[in-house]
């Protein structure tokens, strides 16, 4: 297969979530820089450290005290960026340019094991099961609130994202409005299916799939798939604007974390670690990211077009101190990357399945 121009030119790659362009910089990877000189770092020995409050029967800020849990342990969160109570009447303004409204919701505080120096990485997969079936229950309960209408899983790892605990935990908001992010690429499925009576992400998945994409014995050739089993693949997305951003998709068109099935909730485990252990070992340490859930509205419409997935979106560049920023011609223009996808999918494939660490 001959070799993409795209990893030559200068060219701009269309996000279809988003219904956005990222601009990709392939001919600059050729400048000279230092490489990486990271020493391995290891991870928080403690497995229980007195000092946390999310670690089982400590005490926590807002006074309650933590169980002492075995396995996943959910609470609300003690300081909660969003009320079940806010006021309902519009909030009244002097000018339609001066907008504003009340927003309700609810959020969760969710520990997926209750040793303190584990991560994702380093779980077993039937611990990280657990939490998948967290997920599942958190997600169908919140849809029984007739006022929610979609819940944000997300977990902040490693200080370079502002994660102020290392402690193996994810954060759940549950919203009365469905954000922006979500709603626009709600809005991209929705129109994706009028157009082609097909979904939009399986449809992607169908090509990154397809024979002539698929994972070549050429670490060279164009394929986007990091790691796949039966029921899940993980890739960096065509799109990506992160440099290993990857795209977590079930194989099956699924809308929601509740849907999974067992053997779906096994698998979606085992992807989670096989991408999480392979970010460790690509800078031998323990890589930051936010990640998250995107799944169909909890409420109101069906939303058939909505196909269940996961963003890892690391800030990592080129060691455990470099990273991306996105600033400059990305805060007022667009995003840019100099890696492409096809070179970060290849490093991320490439590496082993085994934690640096073990
Ligand atoms: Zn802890
Ligand atoms: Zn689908
Ligand atoms: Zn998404």
């Amino acid at each position: 297969m001959p070799a993409l121009p795209l990893d030559l030119i200068p060219h701009r790659r269309y996000n279809p979530l988003l219904r956005e362009w990222v601009l990709v910089s392939p001919q600059r990877t050729q400048r000279p820089w230092q490489g990486e000189t990271t020493a391995p770092s290891t991870a928080p020995a403690l497995a229980y450290d007195p000092a946390c409050y999310l670690c089982p029967g400590n005490a926590r800020s807002g006074g309650a005290r933590n169980p002492a849990y075995a396995g996943v342990f959910a609470f609300d969160n003690d300081f909660p960026a969003l009320l079940a109570s806010a006021p309902q009447p519009t909030i009244p303004t002097p000018s339609p340019l001066l907008l504003a409204e009340p927003e309700r919701g609810l959020c969760r505080v969710l520990c997926f094991h209750p040793n303190h120096s584990l991560t994702l990485a380093r779980m077993a997969v039937p611990d990280i099961v657990r939490v998948v079936d967290a997920w599942a229950a958190e997600t169908a309960a919140f849809g029984d609130l007739p006022w929610i209408n979609h819940v944000q899983i997300f977990e902040n790892r490693g200080a370079m994202m502002g994660a102020s605990n290392p402690h193996p935990h994810c954060q759940i908001w549950a919203t009365e409005h469905i954000p922006d992010l979500p709603l626009r690429e709600l809005a991209a499925q929705q129109s994706y299916h009028e157009e082609h009576h097909t979904c939009l992400l399986c449809d992607y998945l169908a090509a990154e799939l397809a024979p002539a994409l698929a994972i070549p014995e050429s670490p060279d050739a164009p394929s986007r798939i990091v790691v796949q089993n039966d029921l899940f693949v993980a890739l960096v997305p065509f799109w990506a604007t992160w440099p290993f951003e990857t795209l977590v998709l079930p194989r099956r068109h699924i809308g929601s974390l509740a849907d999974l099935t067992s053997a779906e909730r096994t698998a979606l485990a085992a992807i989670l670690k096989a991408v999480t252990t392979r970010y460790d070992n690509l800078f031998l340490t323990s890589f930051p990211y936010t990640m998250g859930f995107h799944q169909r509205p909890t409420h109101g419409q069906a939303h058939d077009s909505m196909h269940l997935h996961a963003h890892f979106l690391p800030p990592l560049l080129r060691s455990a101190e470099i990273r991306k920023f996105m600033v400059g011609f990305e805060m007022l223009a667009m995003p840019q990357r100099d890696l492409t996808p096809e070179t970060t999918a290849a490093r991320l494939r490439a590496l082993p399945d085994k934690h640096y660490a073990e």
